[in-house]
């Protein structure tokens, strides 16, 4: 039985949304403190007078969401630990085996954990950085502007404060340079470190019992790096590769079986990367099934790329939502957030299998 890979998305939630949910009071924050005697001539040296006492209070608002979020790492990571476990247990339920149990692993979930949390620490005080350089920028542009006479100074700062914030605060970039927000960077952290907990887990318990043979899962959202892995068979230590028999162990009798490499080199051909998908099985020779016909249809495709589509503009329109700087703003983007969900359900209703993903269309997501 694989990982099901909606349970790391699950878990990873309970961190990503606590940042998702900062986010948005952060901005809200500060459209509120920017709208704050817009009309007054001296709003602007106000403003940047304003700023030491702002920056201190959002700060220490986002160091109590760290240290909330840093429990929930630790939390996450030994759940999903031990239901990669409890996973390989069922998988040799079906086989009828006495279970012998691994050694016990705390070192393991906790070096775990640590990697996840040097990605996630960061990243409340980036998010202040960058939360400061947004009312900065924007105190810069309306105050520039007006003295054009082109725009009155609530247009101008608002018009600068939609810009800066369009597609979220942005100010995570990875090491493949793409730009992230805090809840899509921690989502990417806390799955993968989630994910590979809860392969070890399944691995240690495999190889407690001396088996040696796992399978990668079909994802029905595949990944392309991935894609070559799927339904292939992985030895865990490398001991065996290319076609083997192994004694089926339901009846005894002999079968082939086609190992496509170990489960190291899978990884470092990019299985098992952030954010993905994927997870094991253990191979029973004689009682899997090998997953065929594991490419996933172009339609599928299509409905997923128009799902997240929408899921965009909702989470655009709720971040607009927050930044607004008067009355009618702020009416205007609540009616697209209520459309394009509607969209979203009529959308739903019409395509088989997929199911509305509320999460995602909360504030800050890339996909
Ligand atoms: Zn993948």
């Amino acid at each position: 039985m694989p990982v099901d890979p909606g349970y790391g998305e699950r878990l990873a939630r309970r961190v990503s949304s606590l940042y998702a949910t900062a986010e948005l009071t952060l901005l809200r924050r500060i459209a509120n403190a920017l709208a704050q005697g817009i009309e007054a001539p001296e709003w602007a040296s106000v403003k940047l007078a304003q700023l030491d006492l702002l920056r201190a209070r959002i700060g220490q608002e986002l160091d109590a969401v760290t240290e909330q979020a840093v429990g929930e790492v630790r939390a996450v990571i030994g759940q999903a630990f031990q239901a990669g476990q409890a996973l390989a247990v069922a998988d040799l339920d079906t086989i009828d085996l006495e279970q012998r149990l691994p050694p016990a692993r705390a070192a393991a979930v906790e070096r775990l954990a640590a990697e996840t949390l040097q990605v996630v620490r960061p990243v409340g005080p980036r998010l202040l950085r960058a939360t400061q350089d947004i009312y900065q920028q924007v105190v810069a542009e309306a105050s520039a502007n007006v003295v054009l006479g082109a725009q009155t100074r609530r247009e101008a700062a608002q018009h600068a404060l939609d810009r800066l914030t369009r597609s979220g605060v942005r100010g995570f970039r990875d090491s493949a340079g793409r730009n992230w927000t805090a809840e899509t960077y921690t989502e990417m952290a806390v799955r993968t470190g989630t994910g590979q907990a809860a392969i070890q887990g399944h691995v240690d318990q495999l190889q407690a019992n001396g088996l040696d043979l796992i399978v990668v899962s079909d994802s029905p959202r595949e990944c392309k790096v991935c894609r070559p892995w799927e339904g292939k068979v992985l030895s865990l230590s490398g001991g065996v590769v290319g076609t083997i028999e192994r004694e089926s162990l339901t009846d005894g009798r002999m079968v082939r079986v086609k190992v496509a490499g170990t489960l190291d080199e899978a990884r470092s051909d990019g299985l098992f990367h952030p954010n993905c998908r994927h997870s094991t099985s253990a191979y029973l020779p004689g009682a899997t099934r090998l997953p065929t016909k594991t490419a996933d249809t172009d339609a599928r495709v299509a409905e997923e790329q128009r799902q997240r589509y929408l899921e965009r503009q909702v989470r655009a329109w709720k971040t607009r939502e927050a930044t607004a700087l008067d009355d009618t703003t702020a009416r205007a983007a609540r009616a697209k957030v209520r459309a394009y969900q509607a969209r979203i359900r009529s959308h739903l209703d019409a395509t088989d299998g997929l199911t509305r993903k509320s999460a995602r269309e909360q504030v800050g997501r890339a996909r």
